[in-house]
């Protein structure tokens, strides 16, 4: 709900302001202050990067110093799993606060409805000036992600084989250099270059020691073609060249921090930083994304910072990225609450207000991913119609069309290698109960909404390598 007597640029909370003003009632009708009422919020979203992969997630040998940074003034949590294992659908969910089958993004080419409520649209609401700056398209003007944008620049996309993270930082510091200093705003910045093709940066080298028969920005299926005959060391320089992608990306999320503190907007403004989802490296066979719900893929970084900073806190729950909406929204806003949200807030905790969430949390991911057109073999390859419920250490996975159940103990196996189904049977049918509810309740979430796939939109699926 808005607040009458606070439209934009109506109260100009500055640093040395802001806490003054909060005691003076921010707010509207009385309610209680958020934390960092009116703060700004900054969202970094970077495609396919798994939390395995960031420096301050324990990561061997990665030099992220950037995000790495973030989590030393904020709250790092150990345990976020995204709601799904490809940009659309996740993406959707960060923006929502709704599982892939109720806000209805399930497929290439699915447009996020018109009537879905989008954290940008929230913050517009507010009176905040809202922008995005993204390096894909598929989550761009074609498919409703500019819902709640006062503008959404989607001129960094350049492709799977381009280079897109200094077009989006620059994108990103020009939208902040315009902000006055009566105006609150909520930018969302999307990183792509971890994605496919994995290209080499003299600069972040970690691939120089090689010598086998790979080169830098292979196709991700003739990867996939000889995955049978890849060899360690051969996977070592696949996942060398993208943490190479990484550490450049964290390059340029540097500069856009950078500028925040220049600018002197760091004091007030929170920010979020997680990823889409992650990537696999024949963990379980495969290189790539889309196809499983393994934590290669589900689990991501996941650092709320509030503005100015905090102690840093690691927070070890489970947690899914649908939680972001609610606790950014609960940790800047007295006014805006959406009581259907999916996830919860974490905002108490994120303040040492209350301890990491002890109690049972159950989260569920999905996957229908059944690309439209392209190679048959590949697209089968492809294919995906599967469901995952988390409960505390425990994960079950059902394949939806072969039915087949997977167990795995998070805690003890984390690369999810020994399938426990079977091996105790009250604990299966506890799990598949939760499951079971879950896609009944997924059948009737919403109808489909699917774009058709008209031969424009399949053309530039074409131009980015997505079909063949
Ligand atoms: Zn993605």
């Amino acid at each position: 709900m808005r607040c009458p007597s606070s439209p934009r640029a109506a109260r100009p909370l500055r640093v040395a302001l802001s806490a003054v003003l909060l005691l003076v009632g921010g707010g509207c009708g009385g309610a209680q202050p958020a934390p960092f009422e009116r703060a700004n919020v900054l969202l970094i979203v970077v495609d396919t990067l798994g939390a395995r992969h960031v420096g301050t997630y324990d990561a061997p040998g990665v030099e992220t110093p950037h995000i790495d940074g973030l989590a030393d003034s904020g709250a790092l949590f150990e345990h976020a799993s995204s709601t799904a294992p490809w940009t659309q659908p996740s993406v959707a969910s960060i923006f929502t606060s709704r599982m892939p089958s109720k806000h209805g993004v399930t497929n290439l080419l699915h447009r996020l409805p018109d009537d879905a409520v989008t954290l940008a649209e929230r913050f517009s609401a507010l009176g905040y000036r809202t922008h995005a700056t993204v390096s894909h398209f598929l989550i761009g003007h074609e498919f409703g992600y500019e819902q709640g944008f006062d503008e959404l620049d989607a001129s960094p996309v350049s492709g799977h084989d381009g280079l897109s993270s200094p077009a989006v930082t620059d994108g990103a510091i020009r939208f902040l250099e315009s902000v006055t200093q009566d105006e609150r705003f909520f930018l969302f910045a999307h990183y792509f270059d971890p994605h496919f093709l994995y290209r080499h940066h003299e600069e972040f080298d970690q691939t120089s020691g090689y010598g086998g028969n790979l080169v830098p920005a292979m196709p991700v299926w003739a990867l996939r073609e000889m995955r049978s005959e890849l060899r360690p060391k051969d996977l070592a320089y696949i996942v060398g060249l993208y943490r190479e992608e990484i550490a450049y990306t964290d390059h340029h999320i540097g500069r856009l921090l950078t500028r925040l503190r220049e600018l002197g907007l760091d004091e007030n403004t929170l920010i979020v930083f997680t990823a889409d989802h992650g990537e696999e490296f024949m963990e379980h066979g495969w290189i790539g994304h889309t196809r499983t719900l393994f934590d290669d893929l589900l689990h991501v970084p996941l650092i709320i910072r509030p503005p100015g900073g905090i102690r840093a806190r690691t927070l070890s729950a489970p947690v899914s990225t649908l939680d972001i909406a609610p606790t950014v929204l609960e940790l800047v806003s007295s006014d805006a609450r959406d009581p259907d949200a999916d996830g919860r807030s974490h905002a108490a905790a994120i303040l040492g207000r209350e301890d990491d969430e002890t109690e049972q949390r159950t989260i569920f991911a999905e996957v229908s991913f059944d690309p439209a057109t392209g190679i048959p073999e590949r697209v089968e390859q492809k294919r995906a119609f599967k469901t995952a419920v988390v409960r505390g250490n425990l994960k079950l996975v059902h394949d939806l069309e072969t039915d087949a159940w997977d167990l795995f103990d998070r805690e003890r196996d984390p690369l999810e290698r020994r399938n426990l189904w079977g091996e105790n049977a009250a604990r299966d049918e506890e799990l598949r109960g939760a499951l079971l509810q879950f896609e009944r309740a997924r059948e009737t979430a919403r109808p489909d909404a699917s774009n058709a796939p008209d031969e424009e939109k399949l053309e530039r699926l074409r131009d980015l390598g997505y079909v063949h």
